[in-house]
């Protein structure tokens, strides 16, 4: 038997935790001495005291650690697994709000580049779908392009019930209230979804969209449609797609290249679908005068060359000039799937 200070130097828990476990029933002595008190612990029990220490490590909440320590070796490394998911992703949504805050706090009391917007808007069947379920949308602060699927060509896209819904946010915004005003409006946006959807389960949409206001430019985003900003002549994607082609390559089992071929380069990981509302990425953006920003379906980006798309973007004179012209490029190219584009030039007021 050991006595609890040798067994808390050998389980690397502390006497005071062992006390508490006690009463928790997580790790109960083997032998407690009715006159002195005293724990005694065998040492087969170093085991269980090892797992405890490792599972506190990790962050683990005591009530699951006493969930885990009951299962068998597979199901127990199970609940690690999904525990650890579940660390992750909420580490994400906290980088995410970190990254907001360094970006947003020192320019909190000097948004004083009045900006002004010139914008255009176009979508087009393309050359060979019988309909279009592309939807875009630009007023005076959103700018929104979304990519359908699942619908009867006779009935209303779910592109387009996404956009209508989140249309609520084109308004003048407090530059601190932006981000929440996006996220709350394309959270109504897959609630317009799921609604429609409720009887027909593959019905979906990509969204990708811009809340302008001051000198803020919050970004949400969900799918494969993309957000690009041209700035000082160079074209960057300030988007990422959702997409299983996307993610192998960011495991290194497939090239950029070897991507746009690959048969299953349009199936998505997440869009706004019927089931429970998807994850958004949700960034912010500060926006510089000469800005131009374009948001696309991948009816355009799969199907112009990116050295096209860099050179409409930066040669076009004005926003309606460029959609034309990126329009009847991904045209020309044959345009395979439905195209829908905004263009937004940023100037200085
Ligand atoms: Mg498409």
């Amino acid at each position: 038997m050991l006595t609890i200070g040798a067994f808390a130097r050998a389980s690397r828990l502390s006497p005071k935790a062992l006390r508490l476990y006690d009463e928790l029933g997580l790790v109960r002595p083997a032998v407690v001495d009715s006159v002195s008190g005293y724990r005694y612990y065998r040492p087969e029990q170093l085991e269980r005291a090892r797992l405890v220490a490792w599972l506190r490590r990790l962050g683990m909440p005591l009530a699951r650690i006493k969930v885990i320590c009951e299962l068998d070796d597979h199901q127990a490394a199970q609940e690690v697994a999904g525990y650890w998911r579940r660390v992750e992703a909420e580490t994400r949504a906290r980088g995410k709000l970190a990254a907001f805050l360094i970006d947003y706090l020192p320019g909190r009391e000097v948004d004083m580049s009045p900006l002004t917007v010139r914008y255009a808007v176009l979508s087009d069947r393309g050359q060979v779908r019988s309909s279009n379920q592309d939807a875009a949308y630009a007023g005076s602060h959103l700018f929104a392009v979304a990519d359908g699927f699942g619908c009867e060509s006779d009935a209303r896209p779910a592109s387009v019930v996404a956009i209508d819904a989140l249309k609520r946010a084109d308004a003048t915004v407090p530059a601190g209230d932006l981000l929440n005003v996006l996220e709350d409006a394309a959270n109504g946006a897959s609630r317009a979804i799921h609604e429609m959807a409720d009887c027909r389960k593959e019905v979906g949409t990509t969204l990708t969209a811009l809340l302008w206001s001051g000198s803020h430019l919050p970004l949400v985003h969900v799918g494969d449609s993309r957000a690009y900003l041209l700035r000082d002549g160079r074209l960057f994607q300030i988007s990422h797609d959702h997409t299983h082609v996307q993610a192998m390559i960011e495991e290194g089992r497939l090239t950029p290249e070897e991507a746009t071929s690959h048969p299953q380069h349009a199936l998505l990981l997440r869009a706004i679908t019927g089931h429970p509302a998807p994850e958004f990425d949700l960034d912010l953006h500060r926006a510089e005068a000469g800005d131009r920003y374009l948001l696309c379906s991948d009816g355009l980006h799969t199907t112009v060359t990116p050295q096209d798309l860099r050179e409409v973007m930066a040669t076009a004179t004005d926003p309606a000039v460029a959609v034309r012209e990126l329009v009847d490029h991904a045209n020309r190219k044959g345009g395979p799937d439905n195209i829908a584009c905004v263009v937004a030039d940023l100037h200085a007021a």
